[in-house]
């Protein structure tokens, strides 16, 4: 049997290596449309910005004897002739798995803006940051907070432009992000208003207002990067669908980590998850399933962390908007946040510097946990 996988970051990597620890000896394609081989995002935006860092992963492709092909990107997929074209020829596989990650949300205007996705993207915004420098940000999300960290720690001059009221508010809504608001007491941020575009010279404001810039990092999402899957008959919903076994409407197709929307038998719902930890431990059910004959479930409590400002933030389980979020206090003003649903069900944990608590959240959203009134409130009593 031959396997092919698309797409050399994190999820490729890890099904090169969970294939192998399966027992899988057949023919392994790597196809990596990146020149370098994969290596992990998340310092990107963190050590990376403050120096030069080595982030390959440690994979050592020649003793798991794969065929990895840097520099090729997969530019079609024809399902029932099962090949994968490339510009170099089609490629033939038995099983497919598809991992190509997820690709910057760009801003109307100028082609200077930088989004912060590749090693190369890091490399060059690190070369700008330096003190004086006038660095714009578009969106206080997750990747914003983390440039913002590291350009006011290179001495730059820091403006965030975000359309919504709060800061990481997409992600945690308006009533927690309002409390992170302090944490960017040095940046000029700017809420509820948006960029009409990136000029030659800055941004242009919604309201007219035109901001110089040496550089401008828009950090306004991500979208499954499925633009050279058009006519392959897959089923796409914001990213590929898949079952909770991570295959795809094709059964000899697979797909993993941020491309993906998966299943979740736990949520009752798809989930579109770009997260790590999700693109790290899901290779091992599709290998799984590949070398042992039976289809083995992907369905872990999502987690996610973030390091900005000089705090560590760990986000457990998957909250909807009409949850209710319930601010957990502490001692010396440390603080948490827990969502529940209608029924009191436990769906999300946001930990702030407290890492034992992130893992007693985990826990509890595994099990399935209904805190009480008192536990909710009070981040010193066990959630379950
Ligand atoms: C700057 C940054 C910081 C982050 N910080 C955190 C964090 O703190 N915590 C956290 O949980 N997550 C973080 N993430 C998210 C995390 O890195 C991703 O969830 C993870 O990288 C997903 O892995 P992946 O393998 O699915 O996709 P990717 O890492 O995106 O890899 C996909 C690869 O496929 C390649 N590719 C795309 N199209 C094709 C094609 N047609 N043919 C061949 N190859 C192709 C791409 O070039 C890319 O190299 C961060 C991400 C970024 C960018």
């Amino acid at each position: 049997m031959k396997v092919v996988i698309v797409g050399g970051g994190l999820a490729g990597a890890r099904c090169c290596e969970t294939l192998r620890a399966n027992g899988f000896e057949g023919e392994i394609v790597l196809l990596a449309a990146e020149e370098h081989l994969p290596y992990d995002r998340p310092p990107l935006t963190k050590a990376a910005l403050k120096g030069e860092l080595n982030t390959q992963l440690r994979t050592d492709y020649d003793a798991l004897k794969i065929d990895v092909r840097t520099g090729t990107a997969a530019t079609g997929l024809d399902t029932s002739a099962k090949q994968v074209h490339t510009a170099g020829g089609p490629v033939e596989y038995d099983a497919l798995i598809i991992a190509t990650g997820a690709a910057p949300i760009r801003l109307p205007g100028s082609e200077r803006q930088l989004a912060v996705r590749t090693v190369d993207d890091s490399r060059s915004l690190r070369e700008k940051l330096v003190p004086g420098a006038k660095v714009v940000l578009v969106g206080a999300s997750w990747i914003g907070a983390e440039v913002a960290t590291a350009a006011l720690a290179a001495g730059a001059e820091v403006t965030c432009i975000e359309s919504g009221p709060a800061p990481l508010g997409n992600a945690l809504g308006e009533e927690i992000g309002k409390r992170f608001v302090d944490w960017w007491s040095e940046v000029d941020l700017r809420l509820g208003i948006g960029v009409r575009e990136v000029t030659d010279t800055g941004v242009t404001l919604t309201t007219g207002e035109e901001i110089s810039a040496d550089v401008v990092v828009a950090g306004v999402g991500v979208r499954p990067d499925v633009a050279w899957l058009g006519g392959s008959g897959l089923e796409i919903d914001r990213g590929i669908v898949v079952d909770e076994n991570l295959r795809t409407s094709d059964p000899h197709v697979f797909a993993v980590g941020d491309v993906a929307v998966r299943w979740s038998p736990r949520a009752q719902e798809r989930l579109l998850v770009e997260h790590w930890d999700d693109a790290r431990t899901g290779p091992d059910a599709i290998a799984r399933t590949l070398t042992g004959g039976e289809s083995v479930a992907h369905d872990p409590v999502p987690y996610f962390w973030s390091d900005q400002f000089g705090h560590k933030l760990q986000y457990v389980g998957h909250h909807s908007s009409t949850d209710t979020a319930v601010v957990r206090d502490g001692v010396d003003g440390k603080w948490a946040a827990a969502w529940v649903d209608d029924s009191g069900l436990l769906t999300a944990h946001l930990s702030i510097d407290t890492p034992k608590l992130m893992i007693g959240a985990r826990a509890a959203v595994s099990a399935g946990a209904r805190p009480d009134a008192l536990a909710l409130r009070d981040i010193a009593q066990p959630l379950s």
